[in-house]
């Protein structure tokens, strides 16, 4: 029997994996891919205090995860059922096992949204992706067009501009939801294209990506994107995250899919915390993830002391 069982190993659970366990809970964090969540796949994470030196989403989530391996256990495996309710909650695993904790934390994070336009689907990994980090040096030397108008587009485009021979941004309107900071980066890059008020309709290709068809949303015409030597070309879509909560959605509060919390980041079950992109809140950014992270481990060793709920 666990005392804490955290459900996702992003800034949010590896933070309230650190205090659960300088706490001396005994704490698991199960994890089903690599510690770090959507920062293991940031090209740099600029505005999380402190981290100046190396930092990369990949540096910062592994040194996230080597300091809350000091504290707590680790597994890999994909979580398929929880049971909420009562003293006792139970993690079921797809490896079959049944795990027992007093209490649950939910950060399982958010996935990436989909365009959901043919050929997105059948090119995935053969010139569409969803992480420049990791596929960016793919592209080397050739046009890479990134789909999106918040701050991951902008500065995962960006970043892109290290490989690419150019970058265009496809957005469907003529303002950005990125910080203005990012957007006057972005237009000062000599390197960037702009295309907006437009729409991605269509991905095509033979064996790897070769153009886009794009829409004008305001005049309606249509035409196609592609490399003037007709060389393949990258997509990379970042068009915002889908809380990942379908699990818990017959047995917590939501809202739109995101788990409602109080700000103690308790859910309306009794020994069930939220924290980070999955729950109700208006700001997701890693440091107040890692905020979450905190408060619930605290809140959490309080109630298992019999103080709080
Ligand atoms: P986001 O802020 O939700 O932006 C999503 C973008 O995709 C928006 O521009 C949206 O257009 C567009 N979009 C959504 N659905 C679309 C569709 N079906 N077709 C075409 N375009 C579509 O997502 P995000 O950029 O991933 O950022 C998520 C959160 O993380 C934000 O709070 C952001 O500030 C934060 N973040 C911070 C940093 C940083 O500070 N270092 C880096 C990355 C992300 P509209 O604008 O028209 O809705």
């Amino acid at each position: 029997m666990y005392d804490i069982i955290i459900l996702g190993a992003g800034p949010a659970g590896l933070t309230a994996g650190l205090y659960a366990g300088r706490s001396k809970l005994k704490t698991l964090i199960i994890e089903k891919n690599i510690p770090g969540g959507q920062i293991a796949t940031t090209a740099f994470v600029d505005n999380y205090p402190g981290s100046i030196e190396d930092a990369t989403g990949m540096g910062l989530s592994d040194r996230m995860y080597e300091q809350a391996k000091e504290y707590c256990e680790f597994l890999t495996t994909e979580v398929t059922s929880v049971e909420l309710k009562g003293k006792v909650k139970k993690v079921h695993t797809e490896d079959g096992k049944t795990l027992e904790a007093k209490v649950i934390i939910i950060s399982t994070g958010a996935s990436h949204r989909k365009l959901e336009v043919p050929g997105e689907k059948e090119f995935l990994n053969m010139g569409v992706s969803y992480c420049a980090t990791c596929d960016g040096p793919f592209y080397s030397g050739l046009d890479i067009f990134v789909v999106g108008g918040g701050d991951s587009a902008l500065e995962e485009a960006i970043y892109l501009t290290k490989f690419g021979k150019s970058v265009t941004i496809i957005h469907r309107r003529d303002e950005f939801r990125a910080s203005q900071l990012v957007v006057d980066k972005a237009k000062a890059n000599e390197k960037i294209k702009f295309e907006l008020d437009s729409v991605v309709t269509e991905i095509k290709g033979d064996k790897e990506t070769s153009s886009l068809i794009v829409e004008n949303v305001k005049t309606g015409e249509k035409k196609e994107l592609k490399s003037d030597d007709n060389s393949p070309i990258g997509v990379f879509i970042f068009v915002g995250y889908i809380p990942q909560t379908e699990m818990f959605k017959d047995q917590v509060e939501m809202n739109y899919g995101y788990i409602v919390t109080d700000s103690d980041m308790k859910t309306n079950i009794e020994g069930v915390f939220a924290i980070g992109d999955n729950r109700e809140k208006s700001v997701r950014q890693m440091v107040n993830a890692a905020g979450d992270g905190c408060i619930a481990a605290v809140i959490a060793n309080r109630y298992l002391e019999g103080q709080v709920w």
